[in-house]
């Protein structure tokens, strides 16, 4: 079945949601010959910047996360669009994602989930929604910002596809203290969602809209 999708863009509010949200379904979807494309809508650069850290610090580490996993350096897209403040740049960010679309004419698109609490994240979820009218878009769990989320479909995944997941997670070094970037809570998920439709390993994702 995913063979169907030739052509996939996955949509990360921020550096690393991606991998989280759907990292062994990128995995599987490259084994199966699929182009995969990753944007990332900002690397957070000013807040690094005002910690004191080096504001290059997560382009760089999504660039070996997403290569990691098999992605092409050409199809990785960063923006730079002001961390948490989303909601006031739709417009610009509904814009970008129209460029994309015609651009890239992807057959699927995953993003975060019409559901998810974050301000940044739903905005992606929305503008999303309205900028991919003709492609198929499933939703990626983020558990701990969604309000609920409805396990509408399932990608079975071998162990190698959660590996290749926490593999690239492990590259997001800044990010290691964070409860997520965990070994543990990554393979129990994937676990959980696996014994839900009675396979080892799954990702879940929310049917948005499916063209066939
Ligand atoms: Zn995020």
């Amino acid at each position: 079945m995913l063979k169907l999708f030739k052509k996939v863009l996955v949509l990360a509010p921020h550096t690393d949601d991606g991998e989280i949200g759907c990292g062994g379904t990128i995995s599987k979807l490259l084994e199966k010959k699929s182009e995969v494309f990753y944007v990332a809508f900002s690397s957070a650069k000013e807040s690094l910047k005002q910690k004191g850290l080096n504001e290059n610090t997560l382009i760089q580490e999504v660039k070996v996360a997403t290569q990691s996993l098999g992605i092409k350096k050409k199809n990785l897209i960063i923006f730079d669009h002001k961390l948490r403040f989303f909601t006031s740049l739709r417009q610009e960010i509904l814009e970008d994602m129209i460029n994309l679309k015609n651009k890239l004419k992807p057959d699927l698109v995953l993003m975060p989930s019409l559901s998810d609490i974050h301000q940044d994240h739903i905005t992606i979820a929305q503008e999303g929604l309205r900028a991919f009218k003709n492609s198929t878009i499933l939703a990626y769990e983020l558990i701990w910002n969604n309000l609920n989320f409805h396990n509408t479909m399932f990608v079975k995944l071998e162990k190698k596809n959660i590996k290749a997941k926490w593999d690239a997670l492990k590259k997001y070094k800044s990010q290691k203290t964070r409860s997520y970037m965990n070994e543990e809570f990554i393979y129990s998920l994937a676990r959980s969602r696996g014994v839900q439709i009675g396979t080892k390993y799954a990702e879940s994702f929310e049917v948005i809209r499916w063209v066939i």
